[in-house]
């Protein structure tokens, strides 16, 4: 073999190979995952390979949704797209040329020949098969055309695809890291479309050769692409290649134990972040669907994923999604990343109306994370903090039950308009001064502030709500509040 490429340097070199057709999908994005984290771990290099040889169906904007999509949830790649590198072009529609000089290859050794069948007569075939039962495959009619007879059916007009021929023997066996080794009956294989007769390859083609030429070591990527893996091991095989070691990961099921598809839900992962998951989140979760880590512990940072996943460890069995392990796991991520990542990554869910000012947004998140799920819920939790509250019939009649809390309301009122600092120190010291000298404590003393400032029975942390509204939008509520009160207590009076 002239080309004797393929991984001869020992080195990792891994892809993901998506199709620009259709928005990603989280098992595609869980096939990128797990190819970062292996070669991340092994400090190999990282490819992104786009399949676009289907024109028709692929997209730029799609691609491009792609890319944003990966590089948002950090999985960034060596060599690809957007980055260039020394194996390029890294996408398909741009390599024509070389996958026709690869076929030729195979036409000159006798491996490949040129089939002059057309569209309507191996559709007609195939029908004619399954009538009889039978699996449809190319019955081989036109391996054995003289070059006479190529002719004349090229000036008849006809024109040619390519075919690989099949070798002649019983079975092919496939070694796969996750699956074990699978003998498949040549046979069912049938010779198959290298080239078609407009000069594009076929996935087989394309795939193989890509995979040679970029010295990928190592092929993981859904199951669902396992029946093609006996025909790539014969490419490799006729251009005289080693094959690559390939490890094929299970199918996400949803809970019907049936292949997880838009009916269940969404299934692309944008939806997943405008719905406000975390990428750290969605990396913890989906690296989970699929492979177990050695000890019990499920919430992993990126890098401790990265130092403990191994292919070895992938399950063979579809993995089932379960959205209440992600909401989990999201409400997990939400409150223990760094604040100022949270409020990066918050900030797209605001509309810029709505954004309180930078000091005071970080501080709304802070108290509010621990309430939520996703990032979604964020605006409303924070509003409810933020924006001046109504005091409904109920919170004014719970506050004037007990003629001691406006007297409370007023004293604290008065103490905050005291303080010199509005911090932590200053405000718990504050409700000791006012506890002792009221002789009130626990939740008598918090809950009528609680009502004045937010309106609501429940909330964030006082000294917080406290703190983020500052003084004088402290004053300003418990004032409007106690004059609501007064107002029903007067009314009240009246009608007594
Ligand atoms: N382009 C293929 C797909 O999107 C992946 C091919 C591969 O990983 O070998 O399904």
């Amino acid at each position: 073999m002239d080309h004797a490429t393929g991984n001869l340097s020992g080195r990792v070199r891994v892809r993901f190979a998506p199709a620009p057709t259709g928005a990603l999908h989280l098992g595609s994005v869980r096939t990128a995952l797990y190819n970062w984290l292996f070669v991340r771990q092994k400090g190999g290099v990282f490819v992104l390979r786009i399949e676009d040889t289907d024109v028709a169906r692929s997209d730029e904007a799609t691609l491009e949704d792609i890319l944003d999509g990966l590089e948002w949830l950090g999985l960034t790649w060596d060599e690809g797209p957007r980055v260039g590198g020394p194996y390029g072009p890294y996408r398909q529609s741009e390599r024509t040329q070389i996958y026709q000089e690869w076929a030729k290859k195979l036409i000159n050794t006798g491996q490949a020949y040129y089939c002059f069948c057309s569209p309507e007569e191996l559709e007609e075939r195939k029908k004619e098969a399954l009538a009889r039962g039978e699996a449809p495959r190319y019955d081989g009619r036109c391996v054995a055309l003289t070059a006479a007879e190529q002719d004349e059916l090229r000036a008849q007009g006809r024109r040619a695809s390519v075919r690989f021929r099949i070798p002649d023997k019983n079975e092919v066996v496939v070694r796969d890291i996750i699956r074990g080794e699978t003998a498949f009956d040549r046979k069912t294989l049938g010779d198959f479309v290298l080239l078609r007769s407009n000069g594009s390859p076929s996935y087989h083609l394309a795939n193989v050769v890509d995979d040679i030429l970029m010295e990928i070591s190592h092929v993981i990527r859904g199951e669902d692409l396992y029946p093609s893996t006996p025909r790539h091991q014969l490419l490799y095989e006729a251009f005289g290649m080693r094959v690559p070691q390939f490890a094929h990961l299970p199918m996400i099921l949803a809970t019907d134990r049936t292949k997880l598809s838009k009916r269940h839900g969404a299934v692309a992962l944008a939806a997943y972040r405008e719905a406000g998951y975390v990428p750290e989140a969605l990396v913890n979760y989906l690296a989970l669907l699929g492979w177990s880590p050695p000890d019990e512990n499920e919430l992993m940072s990126i890098d401790t994923l990265i130092q403990t996943f191994s292919l070895e460890r992938v399950g063979k069995s579809g993995a089932i999604f379960d959205i209440e392990k992600l909401d989990f796991l999201n409400g997990h991520k939400l409150r223990t990343l760094p604040l100022e990542q949270v409020t990066e990554l918050a900030k797209p869910f605001f509309s810029p109306e709505a954004l309180p000012q930078e000091f005071q947004f970080q501080k709304a998140i802070a108290l509010t994370r621990d309430s939520v799920t996703t990032l979604a819920e964020l605006p409303q939790a924070c509003q409810t903090v933020l924006s001046r509250p109504t005091y409904s019939c109920e919170i004014l009649a719970e506050l004037a039950a007990e003629p001691q809390n406006a007297e409370c309301l007023r004293v604290l009122k008065d103490g905050i308009a005291a303080l010199e600092s509005m911090e932590h120190d200053a405000l718990v010291a504050l409700f000791q001064r006012t506890g002792k000298a009221l002789g009130v404590k626990g939740k008598p003393l918090y809950h009528p502030l609680r009502l004045a400032l937010t309106g609501k029975n429940k909330g964030p942390e006082l000294i917080g709500i406290i703190n983020l509204l500052g003084k004088e939008e402290c004053i300003a509520r418990i004032s409007t509040c106690l004059e609501h009160l007064m107002a029903v207590t007067k009314k009240d009076g009246e009608v007594e």
